[in-house]
């Protein structure tokens, strides 16, 4: 059997390795998890949930191993890792007493008649995951599938196959056999998953790959969630606090090296703060160390070599075409790219336009919130978008004209627990979290009766 290696990539050392799942054999993993399922969902709601929560003092155990893995198969800070780590012990009741609550049946009375709305499970997903949240993004699509009864087979990406593992070999030590199968490969072992006879996929990933996934989708009418790529825009308005301002756009531009979905990606600045902002944020990204991030460093690797390619690419032909540099676009060494912030940014530019998914920050100045408005609209992307202006309407006016799924003021873009994680346009289609993503696992089905 041939093996997926994976390698650290801030050293180039193999990390371990994991047998591939021959493509051929994907189909026998979800008959497998097919064959579990009833007695799975014989567990119902509650007993599934109990059982569920038992993982969570395994998680919170392994906090220190786990996090230790992520940052060298993945590359993020330490202190990123460990909050990974954490938030899969630590939220694990609270979400799935969440889920429970959302899952319950709904009862309704008319003309004397009584309906009951139950959330059933769909049978098997097929979860496929990226590499950029290695154990949190497979936990968001495998734990409300399986309070739902559904059984799952994650294929985790193929950068990051040993977290994908540790995180299911965890919940594994609760689980009945057959319950979560991992399946290991690449693009083949995902489309073979697609192609098979599973109930629904719930895809974490790019665009381009949620498109193929849906067209596929299609033949059988499979149930899809797919949770897509971004360009997130921030927008700077005149009464902001520019100290706080520059401190969170340096904070979401170089984040896991900028390698996250909400990451902000284009910053609009109204002109007559834009040289104090730039300057902010200037200073912020100069102060920024680059290296493993298991010694400490502010930024890590980026995760290989197509993926620092391709910023790099994205960054010189903006140059090319007139961003002026204000720091950063030197001293990249292996996979590490230096911090990078770009004034002067069009949409004209694949960097204005296109997901980076790297450590640059791009500026645009504006004269008015009209114009931040229109162009941070002009894009086919929606995941998240934030805004930085004094506590009043005007901001707010400002934040709900926006057409991205998660809007913040003054934070980040995501809610409190118990919203939605949802992309508006091409950036998702359904969506997860909240009682009506958690639904979206789910066959919902009516009963009809006198009521008595
Ligand atoms: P990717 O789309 O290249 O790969 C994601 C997964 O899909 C991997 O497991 C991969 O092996 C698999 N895959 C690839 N081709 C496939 C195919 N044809 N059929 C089925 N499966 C296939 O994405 P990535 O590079 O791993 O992750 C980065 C992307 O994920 C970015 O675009 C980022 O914005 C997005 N993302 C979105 C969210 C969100 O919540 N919206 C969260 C994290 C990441």
């Amino acid at each position: 059997m041939s093996c997926l290696p994976s390698v650290n990539p801030a050293t180039g050392e193999v990390v371990g390795e994991v047998p591939i799942t021959p493509a051929d054999d994907v189909q026998a993993a979800v008959d497998r998890a097919r064959a579990a399922q009833p007695a799975w969902d014989a567990l119902g709601l509650d007993g599934r949930a109990e059982v569920l929560k038992r993982a969570a003092p395994i998680f919170t155990d392994r906090v220190e191993a786990h996090a230790e893995l992520m940052t060298r198969e993945q590359g993020k800070p330490l202190k990123e890792s460990t909050a990974e780590a954490r938030g899969l012990g630590s939220g694990l009741e609270r979400e799935v007493d969440e889920i429970v609550e959302a899952l319950r049946p709904d009862v309704m009375e008319s003309g004397g008649y009584r309906s009951t709305v139950y959330h059933d499970p769909l049978g098997v997903v097929g979860a496929i995951t990226p590499w950029n949240f290695p154990m949190s993004m497979p936990n968001w699509l495998v734990i409300p599938s399986l309070i739902a009864g559904n059984t799952v087979v994650l294929k985790p990406s193929e950068e990051t196959p040993l977290c994908g593992q540790a995180y299911a070999d965890a919940l594994n030590e609760v689980l009945p056999e057959g319950v979560l199968t991992v399946v290991h490969g690449a693009d083949d072992q995902g489309k073979a998953l697609v192609q098979s006879d599973v109930d629904m996929i719930a895809f974490t990933g790019s665009r381009e790959v949620g498109k193929h996934i849906m067209r596929e989708a299609s033949g059988t009418l499979k149930r899809v969630v797919l949770e897509l790529g971004g360009k997130d825009p921030m927008i700077v308005l005149e009464d902001a606090d520019l100290a706080k301002a520059a401190k969170f756009a340096a904070f979401n531009s170089f984040r896991n090296c900028g390698q996250v979905c909400v990451s902000t990606e284009r910053i609009f600045v109204m002109d007559s703060v834009a040289d104090d902002f730039e300057a902010a944020l200037t200073d912020l990204a100069s102060a920024m160390t680059v290296g493993n991030g298991l010694e400490g460093a502010d930024v890590g690797p980026m995760v290989n070599a197509g993926q620092r390619d391709h910023v790099l690419r994205q960054v010189d032909a903006a140059v090319a075409d007139g961003a002026k540099v204000l720091v950063g676009h030197e001293g990249h060494r292996d996979n590490f790219v230096t911090p990078t912030v770009l004034s002067g940014v069009t949409s004209q530019m694949d960097i204005g336009s296109s997901e980076t998914f790297g450590p640059v920050a791009c500026v645009t100045r504006v004269a008015d919130a009209d114009e931040a408005v229109t162009l941070a609209n002009d894009t086919v992307f929606g995941l998240g978008a934030v805004v930085f202006g004094g506590a009043n309407e005007r901001t707010e006016g400002v934040a709900r004209r926006l057409t991205a799924g998660m809007i913040g003021i003054n934070r980040s873009a995501g809610g409190v627990p118990g919203t939605p994680w949802v992309g508006a346009r091409e950036s998702g289609f359904g969506y997860h979290k909240s009682k009506d993503g958690h639904r979206q696992f789910t066959q919902t089905r009516v009963l009809t009766q006198e009521a008595r």
